[in-house]
């Protein structure tokens, strides 16, 4: 995906026709997210329509994917973290709007009027990405062993998943 990408929303020139912004956009150079990551290889593919709606909502939606390269914090090996992110955002030069802004929309306080579009990218990272990043289980160095043997302990072909079923026969192995 290619394209150019403007640097800065700028809330004065949003028109009702609406623009079509689709780009590439890299995640080196996205200070705050950095911390996050294992490191800032990739890009964001950026696919966004920024406009003013009927109600007149100035308005940036569409969608964000990239993968970012996180570290998992049970193992401490990199973990791929693929995203998907759809973003609905009102546009607002004020906290007071907040109240009339319709409720599709989350609320985006643009900065003087304007913003850069790379730091409402990165703000939309940062709000993605997982509180503490793992591998799933069956994946996650520190928990293969542990889950080998849980698998071999399971019945093959269980349908259901029955969390509880494990108790009983815990329950009826104890003495007394
Ligand atoms: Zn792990």
């Amino acid at each position: 995906m290619s394209g150019r990408l403007p640097e800065t929303v700028h809330w004065d020139r949003l028109t009702e026709g609406g623009e079509i912004l689709r780009g590439a956009m890299a995640l080196r150079g996205m200070a705050r997210l950095a911390g996050c990551l294992l490191d800032d290889e990739g890009d964001v593919d950026v696919e966004l329509e920024l406009g003013v709606d009927a109600q007149k909502v100035r308005y940036l939606r569409g969608h964000l994917r990239t993968t970012l390269n996180l570290v998992c914090q049970r193992c401490l090996q990199p973990l791929p973290y693929p995203l998907d992110i759809d973003i609905c955002l009102g546009l607002l030069v004020s906290e007071d709007q907040m109240e009339r802004l319709p409720e599709v929309y989350d609320p985006y306080v643009l900065d003087h009027r304007k913003a850069e579009l790379r730091t409402i990218v990165e703000d939309e990272l940062m709000l993605a990405l997982p509180l503490i990043p793992t591998h799933d289980a069956a994946h996650c160095a520190i928990d293969a062993a542990y889950v080998a043997t849980e698998v071999e302990a399971q019945p093959k072909d269980s349908g259901t998943r029955q969390p509880f079923a494990g108790l009983g026969a815990l329950m009826k192995g104890k003495p007394g």
